[in-house]
């Protein structure tokens, strides 16, 4: 398959690739420089941290920016808590692709007898050190009805499903929610618990297409005005497994997923900041999404890493929010709305 547009998305990654540049840019210190800031907020478990004010200031105005970025799209706006519906999630098939990363939600569902074993077990527990903790008490844990949100837009899909055909316009849905992967790590782009802001398109697959190449150019727009350094890039998700790879293969193979990477701290390889996703008609078929002419509707979806920018953020302009240059400043902390406008104006897409 090469569409058009699909050859125009190659265009702007081979535009913002710089072979002639080696890769550099990283900081591997970046972790204990944030930590010993107060910017990040240690609390003993890999990839889960507290955020301090500044943190969560430029992650809010971050996603200000965001929204007048796509204030034309006339997004339905839908907020969800960070945990969905397991039924749906079963359904998703989240689990054949993704089983080490997918967080479950349990819960004592148990009787005053249950209680007392959870309590004696606890007792055991605590009472050796912090290394040789069992997880005994667990034991007495049933699941409950509801998963930890895997990614911002897996509640949209079952939902619109629900809501009967599509128009012929198709539609356009605007989240944004903690999510949780079970990726424990070091890097500090890499968390359990973090923000995706997302727009998720449903509709045709040229309605899909024309989206995702659309959001290509302004999310590269966007860090091009945060003055971060970045690529375009084809990319895989981490399918698990022996099959994996066949899948990760096929997913390359086919252009479904771009990432937009900006050297953050890993030395190796720079870091997807921003994710462009083509679906097909996979979550189409799961749901039975129809569009106005019953053919089965196909999905993309473009999602912001809030954490993931705000460290690039953090790593290229410093530690210091009032010493970042000055267009960046004006961009987070001024009237963004003229630069996003003019912004807008130069990309190649209509609106
Ligand atoms: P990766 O390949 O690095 O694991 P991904 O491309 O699978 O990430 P997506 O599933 O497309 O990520 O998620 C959308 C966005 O969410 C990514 O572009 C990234 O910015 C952010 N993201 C994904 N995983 C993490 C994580 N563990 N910590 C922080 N942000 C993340
Ligand atoms: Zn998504």
């Amino acid at each position: 398959m090469n569409m058009p547009n699909e050859q125009a998305a190659l265009a702007v990654a081979e535009e913002s690739a710089h072979p002639q540049q080696p890769y550099t840019g990283s900081d591997p210190t970046l972790r204990s420089r944030l930590v010993e800031a107060g910017i990040l907020i240690e609390t003993g478990e890999n990839g889960l941290y507290g955020r301090s004010e500044v943190f969560e200031d430029v992650v809010e105005r971050l996603n200000k920016v965001i929204t007048l970025l796509g204030a034309d799209q006339q997004a339905e706006v839908l907020r969800f808590p960070p945990a969905m519906r397991r039924h749906d999630f079963e359904d998703s098939e989240y689990l054949k692709s993704f089983p080490n990363l997918a967080g479950s939600i349990h819960a004592f569902q148990g009787n005053d007898r249950g209680h007392h074993r959870l309590l004696e077990a606890l007792d055991r527990t605590i009472a050796v050190g912090d290394e040789e903790r069992s997880d005994e008490w667990m034991d007495q844990q049933k699941p409950t009805r509801l998963v930890l949100t895997p990614a911002a837009c897996y509640p949209v899909y079952p939902l619109i499903a629900r809501r009967g055909k599509l128009a012929e316009a198709g539609a356009i849905v605007d989240v944004f929610a903690y999510c949780f992967r079970h990726e424990p790590s070091i890097d500090p782009s890499r968390m359990q618990m973090f923000r995706m802001r997302e727009y998720i398109r449903v509709g045709s697959p040229q309605q899909v297409m024309a989206f995702r190449q659309k959001w290509i150019e302004r999310g590269s727009m966007l860090v091009r005005l945060l003055q971060l350094p970045f690529e375009i890039d084809l990319a895989n998700d981490p399918f698990f497994g022996r099959g994996g790879k066949i899948v990760a293969d096929s997913q390359r193979e086919q252009q479904l997923k771009f990432e937009l990477l900006v050297p953050v701290a890993t030395p190796d390889k720079p870091t997807a900041c921003l994710s462009f996703n083509y679906h097909m008609e996979h979550f189409g078929e799961i749901w039975k999404i129809k569009q106005a002419d019953d053919q089965l509707a196909h999905t993309a979806c473009v999602g912001f890493g809030m954490e993931r920018t705000t460290l690039a953020l953090f790593r290229h302009h410093g530690l210091d929010v009032a010493q970042w240059p000055a267009p960046v400043r004006a961009l987070l902390w001024g009237d963004a709305a003229p630069m996003i406008a003019e912004g807008l104006a130069s990309l190649g897409t209509p609106a």
